[in-house]
């Protein structure tokens, strides 16, 4: 609401400036775009996804892109460059029952959900069958139980899973994902920490075949930091197994470097998209943002606690609301 309000108060002034020449300028803008910026800082967007956003709404507020189409937010914008007078367009804006300001807002928000995803709604996994689900990440962000989340998630919608634990550096992620299978009832496929994890994840898929599965989830191996190693793995599984969908896990509270993260593992491994978690703290979201516009990838899933049930389809106006604060 504190962001709506100052938005708000500084485009009222830019109005008065706007009343005044009779047209949007990159100095009547100034103001309003400036509190633009700062609500997608606070909310953890990278500094260089913000100054993208910023450029690319100020070419709309300045109508440089209007004439390619137009749509109800830019409207307002139109209408002023067309040579209607502000305060026509005022008394008209009230009479649609839509006041400048919000109208506004409203191209800012609608620029943040195309950015997203372009309003659609939730972004569904890729078919295949069976499904086969790469799952990957640094250590921590909750890709294990991503994973479980995951599997539980397609039980619902009567979609029968494997679990593949491939994380042979760690035995106790091994016992995680196990333990994990039992509270949703899903089998796990592991062969300890001796084998090749390409090599357990291409007997994983065998047997996800064998068993007649719609999808087999593997969950990998992360390590804290994006490592060489980590990143050969995944290139190798992607070659083995060419799975439906390669899924990065990012963890919501790694604000800004969210950007340096996703860009890592989409030059590297090409992700297909990305599961957002961890959403139930505190953190406003910005990495969406910043993980489309880094990679031009969807966010297909949002983790909302530590449940198994604890995941979302995404969905762009929400967050697109959740960032703007
Ligand atoms: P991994 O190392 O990436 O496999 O991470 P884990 O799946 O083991 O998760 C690390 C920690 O984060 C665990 O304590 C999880 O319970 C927790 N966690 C995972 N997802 C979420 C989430 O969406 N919300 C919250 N609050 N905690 C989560």
């Amino acid at each position: 609401a504190a962001m709506f309000d100052s938005l708000s108060s500084s485009i009222q002034k830019a109005q008065r400036l706007i009343g005044k020449s009779g047209t949007l300028t990159k100095e009547n803008m100034k103001d309003p775009l400036k509190e633009v910026r700062r609500a997608l800082l606070e909310a953890d967007v990278s500094l260089p996804v913000v100054r993208r956003f910023i450029k690319k709404v100020e070419e709309r507020a300045l109508g440089t892109k209007v004439l390619d189409g137009v749509t109800p937010d830019t409207q307002f914008i139109k209408t002023v460059l067309d040579g209607v007078t502000p305060d026509t367009q005022f008394i008209k804006t009230v009479l649609d029952g839509v006041t400048p300001d919000t109208q506004f807002i409203k191209t800012v928000s609608n620029e943040l959900i195309d950015l997203m995803g372009g309003g659609v709604g939730a972004k569904d996994l890729e078919p295949g069958f069976p499904q086969i689900i790469l799952m990957a990440g640094l250590q921590g962000v909750g890709k294990t139980t991503a994973a479980g989340k995951l599997a539980l998630y397609l039980k619902k919608s009567k979609k029968s899973c494997l679990l593949v634990a491939t994380d042979v550096y760690r035995p106790a992620a091994i016992d995680q994902l196990v333990k994990l299978g039992a509270a949703i009832d899903v089998p796990v496929f592991e062969m300890g920490t001796q084998v090749d994890p390409v090599e357990i994840a291409k007997k994983g898929v065998e047997e996800g075949r064998r068993l007649g599965v719609d999808a087999v989830i593997i969950d990998t191996a992360g390590r804290l930091q994006v490592d060489e190693d980590m990143m050969g793995e995944l290139r190798s599984m992607k070659a083995a197994l060419r799975p439906s969908d390669t899924l990065l896990v990012v963890d919501a509270m790694t604000g800004q470097e969210a950007a340096n993260l996703v860009k890592a593992f989409n030059d590297q491994v090409d992700i297909s998209g990305a599961i957002l978690t961890k959403m139930d703290g505190d953190s406003r979201g910005g990495a969406a943002l910043s993980v489309r516009e880094v990679s031009g990838k969807p966010i297909k899933f949002v983790g909302v606690g530590e449940k198994m049930e604890a995941l979302e389809p995404f969905y762009p106006e929400r967050m697109a609301s959740r960032i703007l604060g």
